[in-house]
């Protein structure tokens, strides 16, 4: 793939970059290698000084950083700005708190006892320059919800982005640099993928971080695996968004369209199969076509869009082709299915609702990654969870019931990472955020996303 913005709305070649060559690659893993000599001996003073220094630029960048990514990868103006403000909010988040996540921990004194130590003490240290493989859709996102605990624990991140997305790319390695942080610190590497085996096999990258495609995690984690090197994965999803008789019904297909449609529907937690009880199909559907039905899709700067471009031609294609699978295989198009007409420059696609999606169909176990709901009639509780698990996948999950014991259910027995009760799957600074079965492992956010690449090291004093 070549290194370029592309505009979505348009089809249009913006800027293209150089991809970086051998020599240049050697530099920044010396200058990574280097900064960490420095970084990780920082006191915590300092990175809280700096982090907030950073939270403070972004702040006062927030549009104009929203307009680059609003033209790299197609999310409408507003849904950037609100990108760039929950970037300022981690930010803020563990430059407060990342001292007592990382505060050392004293075990039990009989524990330390037993072990036949006068004291013991477990340490959270750094582990050096991590390297994070980051997606396009979240440009900013994705990136400083590594970076900020990165930075935090006393790290120093290599970022390998998307190719759709150099300017954002860019634009963190500058803020980072901007905010005082040595050089070093925070590298852009504009490379292509195949640049990553290299990377992850030199003995200066302590650990990787990913988040993006089944296939791309697949390749980091064995290369990782083979150098013995830890690694995060946040893969693909295909939530699954319960809708049971005791529900606000009015509320769950409100929430649905914006679960579903966020980002113009490129979102590895949105909602993506909405399973619906018997009950509660009819008014569930009525009112959750109809709301998808009226969303504007258009200009993803002009004010009063809901739905932009989706990112890539590529993108559009594969949602295209699940949907035309499924048609083909005798689901019904309740809304869209199409591309809006007239088919002008851009890569648009309209909100689109399916029903009678049976197991043969690629939609029912695939992740389809724009603006297409999945439907699906239960008759029970017990064949909604059969449903739920009916997938490869295991990320984010969500439930609409007032009942208290579906709900203690539902939190007990849903397969994924996140299990959202009344509400829509979101990442907050302060929850840990990741998935199960193949949507991947690790955890990133709260003090369980800061711990992942720290080397807790036990201090025994005899
Ligand atoms: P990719 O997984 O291909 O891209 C994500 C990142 O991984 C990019 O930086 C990409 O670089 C890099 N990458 C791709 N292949 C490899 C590899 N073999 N080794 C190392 N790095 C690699 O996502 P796509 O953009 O192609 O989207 C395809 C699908 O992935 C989507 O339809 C969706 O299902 C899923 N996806 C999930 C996301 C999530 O948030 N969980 C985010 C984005 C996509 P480069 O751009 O240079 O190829």
């Amino acid at each position: 793939m070549p290194i370029a913005t592309v505009n979505p709305a348009t089809g249009e070649t913006l800027k293209t970059f150089d991809a970086l060559g051998p020599r240049e690659i050697e530099d920044r893993l010396a200058a990574a290698h280097e900064a960490f000599q420095h970084h990780r001996v920082t006191t915590m003073d300092r990175r809280q000084e700096l982090l907030r220094a950073a939270a403070d630029l972004l702040e006062g960048e927030q549009d104009d950083v929203a307009r680059t990514m609003t033209l790299e990868m197609g999310k409408p103006l507003a849904a950037a700005r609100a990108e760039a403000a929950k970037c300022v909010k981690a930010m803020r988040w563990y430059a407060r708190h990342t001292p007592a996540l990382l505060a050392d921990e004293h075990p039990a004194e009989d524990d330390v006892a037993d072990s036949g130590a006068v004291r013991a003490v477990v340490r959270y240290r750094p582990l050096g320059p991590v390297l994070a493989v980051m997606p396009w859709n979240f440009p900013l996102w994705q990136v400083v919800r590594f970076a900020a605990p990165a930075l935090m624990a006393g790290n120093v991140g290599l970022l390998k982005h998307a190719s759709n997305v150099p300017q954002t790319a860019l634009y963190l390695e500058d803020l980072f640099r901007r905010a005082g942080y040595r050089d070093g610190c925070f590298q852009t590497l504009l490379i292509g993928s195949a640049e990553v085996a290299t990377l992850l096999r030199d003995p200066r990258v302590a650990a990787a971080t990913l988040t993006g495609s089944e296939g791309a995690g697949r390749s980091v984690a064995s290369i990782a695996g083979d150098v013995v090197k830890k690694t995060v994965l946040e893969l693909g999803g295909s939530d699954p968004y319960l809708v049971l008789p005791s529900a606000d019904i009015a509320k769950a297909a409100a929430t649905a369209v914006t679960a579903r449609t966020q980002n113009n529907g490129q979102s590895c937690i949105a909602a993506k199969r909405f399973i619906v009880h018997d009950d509660v199909y009819d008014d569930f559907t009525q009112r959750f076509v109809r709301a998808m039905d009226a969303l504007t899709v258009g200009d993803p700067m002009a004010d009063g869009t809901d739905i932009g471009p989706l990112a890539t031609e590529q993108v559009r294609r594969d949602v295209e082709e699940l949907v035309e699978d499924a048609r083909r295989q005798g689901a019904t198009v309740l809304v869209g299915g199409a591309r809006p007409e007239p088919d002008g420059a851009g890569w648009y696609y309209q909100p689109t609702v399916l029903a009678d999606v049976t197991d043969r169909m690629r939609i029912h176990r695939e992740e389809a990654f724009g603006p297409v709901a999945v439907l699906y009639r239960v008759g029970s509780l017990d064949e909604a969870l059969e449903t739920a698990h009916d997938t490869p996948f295991g990320l984010g999950s969500n439930v609409w019931t007032r009942d208290p014991a579906e709900q203690e259910r539902c939190a007990r027995d849903l397969q994924a990472g996140g299990v959202f009760v009344n509400g829509m799957t979101a990442s907050h600074p302060g929850l840990p955020f990741g998935g199960v079965k193949r949507s991947g492992y690790g955890r990133e956010l709260g003090g369980h996303g800061i711990r992942e690449f720290c080397n807790i090291t036990t201090v025994w004093y005899g």
